[in-house]
C-alpha cells in the first residue's frame, strides 16, 4: 500500500513528527512501516504541514492521487518546495533521479562510470547474488536511460512521468535532468 492523506478518523494518533496529537478531521499523511515484531505493516501518521517538511517527497505523491479537498494546498506545496530544495527527504520509488554521491558507480547501460556530482537515473532491478534474487537500485547515465528502455520496456513517457513522481531534486534541476534523458545526451 503507498502513503494515504485522509482526514484523521479520530483524534487519538500523535504525529510522528512534531509528537503532538493530530485533532480529528485534521488532514494527515499516513505512511506504512513495518516493523520486527509484527508481519502487518502500520501506518505512521504525520500532520500534513510536519509531512510538507520532513517528508516532502511522499506527502507530494500522496496529494497528487488525494480527492478529498485540501484547505492549505497552497501552504503544503510551498513548504513541500521549501524543503525539496533543501534536499530533504529522500527518494521513494523507483524510477528516480538524483546526483551520484561519488564517481565509482557504473552505468548499467554503457558500463562508463557516472561521474560524482552528475544525474544519474536510478531503476529497481533484479540483483542476482548467487544464493537469492533481490530487487535493488541499478544507476544509468541520463542520456542512457532511453536506450535502456529497450532491455526494461515501458515508454519514454512513463520513465518521465515515474521521474517526476519520485525525484528529490530541486524543482529546477529535475527539469535539467529531465531535459537530458528526453535529449539522450548528456
Ligand atoms: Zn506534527
Ligand atoms: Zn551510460
Amino acid at each position: 500500500m503507498a502513503n494515504v492523506i485522509e482526514e484523521a478518523k479520530s483524534g487519538r494518533a500523535s504525529c510522528r513528527t512534531c509528537k503532538k496529537t493530530i485533532g480529528k478531521g485534521e488532514l494527515r499523511l499516513g505512511v506504512e512501516v513495518t516493523n520486527q515484531f509484527s508481519d502487518t505493516p502500520s501506518m505512521a501518521w504525520h500532520h500534513a504541514l510536519c509531512a510538507a517538511g520532513k517528508l516532502p517527497g511522499e506527502l507530494k505523491e500522496a496529494m497528487a492521487t488525494y480527492e478529498g479537498d485540501i484547505p492549505n494546498k497552497l501552504e503544503l506545496e510551498a513548504a513541500i518546495a521549501d524543503s525539496l530544495k533543501k534536499g530533504k527527504g529522500k527518494p521513494g520509488g523507483f524510477p528516480y533521479v538524483d546526483r551520484a554521491p561519488t564517481g565509482r558507480a557504473k552505468c548499467m547501460q554503457c558500463e562508463e562510470p557516472i561521474g560524482k556530482d552528475t544525474f544519474r537515473v536510478a531503476v529497481e532491478r533484479e540483483i542476482d547474488t548467487g544464493s537469492m534474487v533481490t530487487r535493488g537500485a541499478g544507476y544509468m547515465h541520463t542520456k542512457c536511460a532511453v536506450a535502456n528502455l529497450e532491455n526494461t520496456g515501458g515508454s519514454k513517457d512513463e520513465l518521465v512521468e515515474g521521474i517526476r513522481t519520485h525525484s528529490r531534486l530541486a524543482p529546477d534541476d529535475l527539469e535539467v535532468a529531465i531535459g537530458e534523458i528526453e535529449a539522450g545526451v548528456a
